[in-house]
């Protein structure tokens, strides 16, 4: 995958260029990486790792809950292993919409739909994917946090049967018959692993436990994992399933060691087998170069694009991403040494183009133009004009539905449609330093800043205040768009009479 080496703005635009291009992107060999629901909230990606040579499939979901971020970023750094024998399906961030917004559900408790429920949303959309990899799969980790600390006999209210926290979890202790028609010790499976895990833990009271939940006993005390994945995985895939927990209390490193701890031990009962280090070669690929011109801001310029400047100006290229983080460099034809041109600033005399290298293996260009006019009117370099200027556009979303709205543009809307002000698209500009202000909707009452993006506008109830209309009828109204106070656009909102 593509790694970042710039600033959180690079990470946007690098996050904008993934979602529009690489679907289903082959890494290697052995190595897949597919995405579903591309493009949604619930975008879901799973990578399946190959080994060298056959042997079981362990599958790893993290973040089936989004307040667990010890699961989600162990998992993380499964996704791009390499394995000599036997393979991983590895899901990161199963809940990626619960992630976002660091809740542990959005419209249901993702982790209890295991079951038919009838209820149709994005976690059963996401839910029936990932049915299919557990059945994929010879064995199945579910990587969480809990609260407090699970023992096997009361201690306190944190630390007691009921608790989660520095536990393996299984449903059974034994399963009556995986799909050979063997069964399986689980808990002496878990037991191995706990004191693999345990060996690493100095401190006697965050020591790992195995916790049976009995979860088919009539007097279980955990019922409601019933509709869970790991039961699921031994009920309907029959394959050995365990729940991963950390003490939700611990910091944040140490529980993504007790995941990976607890991932290797299973590994190694499994037989799985990985290659230290992974060789993982893609061709490198330039994706941006970050260049400035006379000590300007510094904009970003994709691969294959062209830079128009005048002659004379100078240049410097701050940075390149690549999907590589390493032996990079630039050359400047004509210009510059033969070595690096990198964040040396150089004069430009006649039009040339600027070659991307990871190592010695050139991974693509910028093309610099020269504007012989004498007229600074280069788009690209319109940086700080643009922020004034009528290039300014608007998303707008209607029912869910996107919609590009120019500059002092109009949108019709029928009442009891939901709309929302999802961004200023300015160019080269920074979007944070308009206001886009809906007269006549307040969206946050308690601080009323007149900035108001982001907010879901149901038309149909009383909402809009019609005082602020144009011509106080409640039929038309206006956002009013301010840079530094002062206007630089507007969007009419009308409704049918
Ligand atoms: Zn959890």
């Amino acid at each position: 995958m593509i790694t970042i080496r710039y600033s959180p703005r690079m990470l946007y635009i690098l996050v904008v260029s993934l979602i529009l291009f690489p679907v289903t992107a082959a890494l290697g060999q052995k190595k897949t990486h597919t995405v579903f629901f591309e493009g949604r909230e619930n975008e879901l990606h799973v990578y399946r790792i190959n080994g060298e040579e056959p042997g079981k499939t362990l599958l790893i979901i993290g973040g089936i809950q989004g307040d667990e971020p010890g699961g989600f970023l162990a998992a993380d750094l499964y996704a791009d292993f390499s394995l000599r024998r036997g393979n991983l399906i590895v899901v990161p961030r199963a809940n990626f919409p619960s992630i976002l917004k660091q809740e542990r559900q959005i419209n249901q408790d993702m982790n209890r739909k295991f079951t038919d429920d009838h209820a149709s949303n994005y976690e059963a959309e996401v839910v029936d994917v990932l049915k299919r990899l557990i059945c994929e799969s010879d064995c199945f980790l579910n990587l969480h946090e809990g609260s407090g600390i699970y023992s096997p006999k009361w201690e306190g209210p944190m630390r007691n049967p009921k608790r989660y926290g520095q536990s393996i979890i299984a449903d059974a202790s034994i399963l009556k018959t995986d799909k050979t028609g063997q069964p399986v010790n689980l808990e002496q499976m878990a037991l191995a692993v706990v004191e693999k895990i345990n060996r690493q833990i100095k401190k006697q009271v965050y020591r790992f436990h195995f916790n049976n939940h009995r979860t088919d006993d009539t007097d279980s005390l955990h019922k409601e994992q019933r509709a869970s994945a790991t039961y699921y995985a031994t009920q309907t895939c029959k394959i050995p399933a365990f729940g991963i927990e950390s003490s939700k209390s611990l910091p944040l490193e140490q529980k993504i060691r007790q995941h990976i701890w607890a991932i290797n031990g299973f590994m190694e009962l499994l037989d799985i087998q990985p290659e230290t280090p992974g060789v993982n070669l893609k061709q490198p690929d330039l994706e941006f170069m970050i260049i400035s011109v006379n000590d300007s801001v510094p904009i970003v310029v994709g691969k294959m694009q062209r830079l128009s400047i005048n002659r004379g100006d100078e240049i410097r290229v701050h940075d390149i991403v690549t999907n590589y983080d390493r032996g990079l460099s630039v050359d400047v034809i004509g210009v510059g040494n033969e070595f690096n041109d990198m964040k040396r600033t150089l004069k430009i005399m006649e039009p040339t183009r600027i070659v991307a290298k990871k190592d010695f293996y050139a991974c693509g260009s910028v093309f610099i133009d020269l504007d012989d006019k004498g007229v600074k009117a280069a788009p690209p370099l319109k940086v700080t004009r643009a922020r004034q200027s009528n290039e300014l556009k608007y998303k707008f979303k209607i029912n869910g539905k996107t919609v590009i709205v120019e500059n002092y543009g109009r949108v019709n809307l029928q009442r009891g449609d939901r709309l929302m002000i999802e961004d200023v698209i300015s160019g080269p500009a920074d979007p944070s330093e308009y206001i886009v202000n809906f007269k006549g909707f307040v969206g946050n009452r308690s601080n009323n800043t007149g900035e108001d993006r982001g907010y879901v506008i149901d038309t149909s109830k009383d909402i809009l205040m019609a005082k602020y209309s144009i011509n106080k009828k409640g039929l038309r109204y206006y956002v009013l768009i301010t840079l530094g106070g002062k206007e630089v656009g507007k969007v009419f909102v009308e409704f049918q009479s």
